[in-house]
Formats: structure tokens, C-alpha cells, sequence
């Protein structure tokens, strides 16, 4: 097979800030912030190395391995946009992956904490926001069905694996006020939901939930699953 011609360095400012126009800016999104940090975030130095380069700005999800995926750039957008972040939250994601949407969230908050199942996707996550210097995210290795209570409450969550429902930790560990955004149901239909806590004294704080886009994520595992795939893939 002739080796693929590689794309020069100096050509992807320009592909991105295209897709960008292209899938982001003309889906309706037009937060200004959001938009610099998809700018600044460089998605083709994110991907693992068994993905076609150019494939990186793709109007699609792309695999990661271990059966998972990093989101279509238009679901990551229109997710931190929902988040409303203003630069001074703490955020907890759920799900780190690739470390792509925690990259973009560390432009755009005071930090975040990020939780992820599978250790060989957190170390690949370590060694991309390390290469990118990102400073402000911090990565666990667990499950991210309990949430990160050590340093709770968080002004922002965002799960970016399907859930049935809310975690009952994960929604206790929402400040007041405060959004949680994530895909919920099952594998056949799945819908982004906004949560928004408000506080509401002397009362306890008010959830107002909100359904947006129609969706296509991979469910939310459980640490008994992890187990499972370890042992089937030893067989
Ligand atoms: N945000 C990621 C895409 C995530 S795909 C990115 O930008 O690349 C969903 C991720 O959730 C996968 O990495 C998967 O391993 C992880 N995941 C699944 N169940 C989990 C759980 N219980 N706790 C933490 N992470 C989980």
C-alpha cells in the first residue's frame, strides 16, 4: 500500500477553524469562548495513532479503543455550550476518554476533574492534556458512577457515557446553583438532559430539568462490567 502523503503542520489551523465554521458556527453555535477553545484545542494530536490523521475534524465520533469513542465535535460543542461556563467554575467530567472534551472544558473553567473507567484510556487522556500543558484538569482512575467526593460540590458535571438515570452521588455532589448535562436512556434512544439546580432557602434547591438533542453515546459501565471485559478478553 503507498504510504499516506502526512498533512503539514502548518495546514490544520486552517482545516480546523473550516470544520469549525462548518459543523459548529453552522449548527447555531456562536458562544465566542467556545468557539476560541475548539480553536485552540488541537483535536488531530488527541486522537490514538491507529486513526487516519485526517480524519481528526470528521462530522463523526471516532474510536478511541476498548469499545469506546471521542464525540463528534458539533455533541462536545453544543454540550460545553449548554454548561454556560463563565471561568470560574469547578467541573467534574465523567468519562475522560480521550481527554478532547477535557481539553476544551479547561479553557473555559477554573478547573476540572475528570473520572475514567478503563486506565489505559486515563493514561492516554494523562499523556494528551501533558503534551497540550494543560495544568488545570485533574484525572482519576474509578468509577465515575460515585462522582469525585473528595472535592465536591461542583458547579458543572457532564457525563459523556449514557446513563438510565442521574447517579444519585453524582447529583448530590451538584452545587446549588449549579448544571449537570448528560445523555440519558438506553441503547436505542438516548436524549441530552439539563439539569440545573437553584437554590431555593429555606427550602431544599429546586431541579429544573430540561430535554434537548436526540443522541448516540456509549453506556455509562459499571466496575462489575470492566471486570467482565478484562476476564472475556483473557480467555
Ligand atoms: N469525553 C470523551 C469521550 C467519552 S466516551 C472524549 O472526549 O474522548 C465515554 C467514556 O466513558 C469512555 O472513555 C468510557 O471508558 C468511560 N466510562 C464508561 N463508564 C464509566 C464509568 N462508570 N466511570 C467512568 N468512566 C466511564
Amino acid at each position: 500500500m503507498p504510504k499516506r502523503k502526512e498533512i503539514p503542520e502548518e495546514n490544520w489551523d486552517k482545516i480546523r477553524s473550516q470544520a469549525i465554521t462548518k459543523q459548529i458556527m453552522g449548527r447555531g453555535i456562536a458562544d465566542e469562548r467556545v468557539l476560541n477553545a475548539f480553536q485552540e484545542i488541537p483535536r488531530h494530536l488527541i486522537l490514538p495513532p491507529q486513526i487516519p490523521k485526517e480524519l481528526a475534524y470528521a462530522d463523526r465520533p471516532l474510536p478511541i479503543g476498548y469499545g469506546q469513542t471521542i464525540s463528534q465535535p458539533y455533541i462536545v460543542a453544543y454540550m460545553t455550550e449548554k454548561l454556560d461556563l463563565q471561568g470560574n467554575e469547578l467541573v467534574l467530567e465523567v468519562g475522560t476518554g480521550s481527554g478532547y472534551q477535557t481539553a476544551i472544558l479547561s479553557k473555559l473553567a477554573k478547573e476540572v476533574l475528570s473520572v475514567e473507567l478503563i486506565p489505559e484510556l486515563a493514561e492516554m487522556a494523562r499523556i494528551n492534556l501533558k503534551r497540550l500543558k494543560i495544568s488545570n484538569a485533574e484525572l482519576k482512575i474509578g468509577d465515575g458512577n460515585e462522582g469525585w467526593m473528595e472535592n465536591a460540590p461542583y458547579d458543572r458535571i457532564i457525563i459523556t457515557a449514557c446513563v438510565s438515570d442521574i447517579p444519585k452521588s453524582l447529583m448530590a455532589q451538584l452545587n446549588a446553583p449549579g448544571k449537570l448535562i448528560a445523555p440519558v436512556g438506553n441503547d436505542n434512544r438516548q436524549k441530552l438532559i439539563l439539569y440545573e439546580k437553584k437554590p431555593n432557602p429555606p427550602n431544599p434547591p429546586i431541579l429544573d430539568i430540561r430535554e434537548l438533542l436526540p443522541v448516540m453515546f456509549v453506556p455509562m459501565r459499571t466496575k462489575a462490567d470492566l471486570e467482565k471485559m478484562v476476564a472475556k478478553e483473557e480467555e
